[in-house]
């Protein structure tokens, strides 16, 4: 997971909210998830400005089956483990700051109506605005707060003896939002190791191999040459990008890298389009 810029609310979804927020009003009792409506108009928007990718795990996904996320959940919401009420926020489902694109294993296989918030804050309550006394456990890759201090990408075994190394999600130093948001997210679900291994053995490890090479053979130009080549991976467009980071830092000795070159990796941040 890495920053997300919506950029600006596109001007669609303004007649729509008000359209369907007054019709919601006039039920006069909470809607239902199949009664909120109108808000994929913003989707396409959403997709591009994510590169194309899920919100959450970084996968490439197509636009037509794939869904546009409510961060705070539009209909109903499970905010363990800081409160146990369950009101949704439907008010906020056509709100552009609440929208996200995310992919079908994220949004409804994983997070669905997840929204964790801390213990001794406050829910909202109907049609108060975000965030209120409200603090979110789940981080939201379209704030300021960057989801790589919080996630770390680790190369372990987990398992009985014999159970192959592979790539979990860990919080990074012991970060509260990185735990609750690889739980919410399920980011060590098998599938996501598996796509997560298969990045670094066909696209990584190649950089990886390069980069070492050149640390141990040639001068600081091909050095250079090389970090600039493996660094273009960490442009927000391509795939598993705050995966890609650990995995450098953790293959490239960063002291080798500093003496050669005095460089470093660089924690990403999505710089918008
Ligand atoms: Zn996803």
């Amino acid at each position: 997971m890495i920053l997300v810029v919506r950029g600006t609310e596109p001007p669609s979804l303004g007649p729509i909210r008000a359209t369907q927020l007054a019709g919601l009003r006039s039920l006069r009792r909470p809607p239902q998830s199949s009664e909120i409506d109108g808000y994929k108009i913003v989707a396409e928007n959403l997709w591009r400005a994510q590169h194309y990718k899920c919100c959450y795990c970084e996968q490439k996904i197509r636009k037509g089956f794939n869904d546009v996320e409510h961060y705070r959940p539009k209909a109903s919401a499970d905010r363990r483990p800081g409160c146990t009420q369950n009101h949704g926020y439907w008010w906020l489902s056509f709100t552009w700051d609440n929208l996200l694109f995310a992919c079908p294993a994220c949004n409804r296989s994983a997070k669905n109506n997840r929204f964790p918030i801390d213990h001794g804050s406050v829910s909202l309550i109907a049609e108060e605005p975000a965030p209120g006394g409200e603090r979110p456990l789940l981080l939201n890759p379209a704030s300021t707060i960057n989801p790589v201090e919080h996630i770390e990408f680790v190369l372990e075994t987990v398992g009985p003896a014999g159970s192959p190394q592979e790539w979990w999600a860990r919080p990074r130093n012991g970060s509260l939002f990185g735990h609750m948001t690889i739980d919410v997210c399920d980011l060590n679900h098998t599938e996501q190791r598996e796509l997560r291994s298969d990045h670094f053995d066909n696209i990584v490890r190649l950089h990886v191999n390069a980069l070492n090479d050149a640390l141990a053979t040639a001068q600081g130009r091909e050095v250079q040459r090389e970090f600039d080549r493996a660094l273009a991976l960490l442009k927000p467009e391509n795939l598993y990008v705050a995966f890609t980071y650990d995995a450098l830092r953790s293959s490239i000795p960063g002291s080798k890298l500093q003496a050669a070159i005095q460089k470093r990796w660089p924690t990403p941040r999505q710089v918008g389009r």
